[in-house]
């Protein structure tokens, strides 16, 4: 199993390399560690993030929608062609078979685990017995994440930061 996570420190993010026994997940830029137990990874998949131990977890392919789209808008368009051409038996093929490769595609990808609350990917573990997304769920974590940024303001800058400070404090 690996992760692809997100520092909370610098919001770095990282993919990490294959995780078993006991290890930690370390961000390459800021050096944020965080120790992993090989009872946390479990034989059959972790039932928590390891990144931050929340135990809601949503399985989904590990498919980019990106690479979806571009399939639909390129069987559209070769067929929209196909169309212009007279080529109404052509069109409808060309539809079909990138319908087609774009079901294949989702088939063969693999399964990730994704936390709600980091959204830490775990990759290459066993994701039987985990739900599939629920948008009441999200929703829940998202307005969490809200309330977390208006408890917790920004830190505050550096005083070199500041232009408006006077220039007889630099003197
Ligand atoms: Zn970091
Ligand atoms: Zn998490």
């Amino acid at each position: 199993m690996y992760l692809t996570f997100t520092c909370p420190g610098c919001e770095h993010r990282t993919v990490t390399g294959e995780l078993s026994g006991d290890c930690q997940l370390t961000c390459e830029a800021c050096g944020w560690t965080k120790p992993v137990s090989s009872d946390q990874i479990g034989t059959s998949g972790p039932r928590k993030c390891l990144r931050c131990g929340n135990s809601d977890l949503w399985r989904q392919k590990n498919f980019p929608q990106w690479a979806g789209l571009l399939c639909v808008a390129a069987g559209a368009i070769s067929s929209s062609i196909a169309w212009a051409y007279h080529r109404p038996v052509l069109a409808l093929g060309i539809l079909m078979a990138f319908a087609l490769a774009d079901m294949l595609l989702y088939i063969i990808m693999p399964d990730v685990l994704v936390c709600y609350r980091c959204q830490t990917k775990h990759h290459q573990t066993d994701v039987s017995g985990h739900a599939t997304f629920n948008h009441e769920l999200a929703e829940r974590y998202r307005q969490e994440r809200i309330r977390e940024r208006k408890v917790r303001p920004p830190a505050p800058a550096s005083p070199l930061a500041h232009p408006e400070r006077p220039s007889s404090d630099l003197k």
